[in-house]
């Protein structure tokens, strides 16, 4: 079968019109041409998060500041792909921590989650990656993180009702060690 898309210097292309043909579809098919072109962009789009360094995004936004109460972004909305399937889990972060005279740009942490975000992942791991990004730039008191999401890779093949969620949380520092400073965090989150 002739290649709809000429192998130019993106590999992906070929390989998704491989995958066409091997699933027992027609990659020449009006439907079907412009696919693998589209879904070598939209996975490039999707993983873009490999190519930046999270203290970068962090960088230049950290500020001494006089403040020692907790700070909490709620509900940033994400969307990833796990590894084990390529298959969206999404949903939101829940992002806390105690400065010790360093704040953060509070756009910079839905950027961070991002940067995570745009990779092949798992949700624990994310989870994890983003409370120590966040602890390594502004070395606070403590970090928390909640992360609720659906994961289509269970979802969709039945092994999890729809709609169920997957909730996983990572604990760094007073948010561990203190069970007053995790439960206003966690009492911050559900409000
Ligand atoms: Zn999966």
């Amino acid at each position: 079968m002739a290649r709809v898309t000429p192998k130019a210097t993106d590999p992906i292309p070929g390989l998704v019109e491989d995958m066409l043909a091997a699933l027992g579809e027609d990659p020449t098919r009006q439907g079907l041409k412009s696919t693998p072109a589209r879904m070598s962009r939209a996975l490039r789009e999707l993983t873009d998060g490999y190519g930046v360094a999270p203290e970068d995004v962090i960088a230049g936004a950290v500020f001494d500041q006089d403040y020692d109460e907790m700070v909490v972004v709620k509900d940033i909305p994400f969307y990833s792909l796990c590894e084990h399937h390529l298959l969206p889990f999404f949903g939101h972060f829940h992002v806390g921590y105690l400065p010790k005279g360093r704040v953060v740009g509070l756009s910079k942490i839905p950027r961070l989650v991002g940067v995570f975000a745009h990779r092949l992942q798992l949700q624990e791991r994310m989870t994890k990656e983003v409370a120590e990004a966040l602890a390594g730039a502004v070395a606070p008191k403590g970090v928390g993180v909640v992360v609720e999401a659906r994961h289509l890779c269970m979802e969709m093949r039945g092994v999890q009702k729809p709609g169920g969620q997957l909730i996983t949380s990572y604990m760094l520092g007073t948010f561990r060690r203190d069970p007053r400073t995790r439960a206003e965090f966690l009492d911050l989150v559900r409000r």
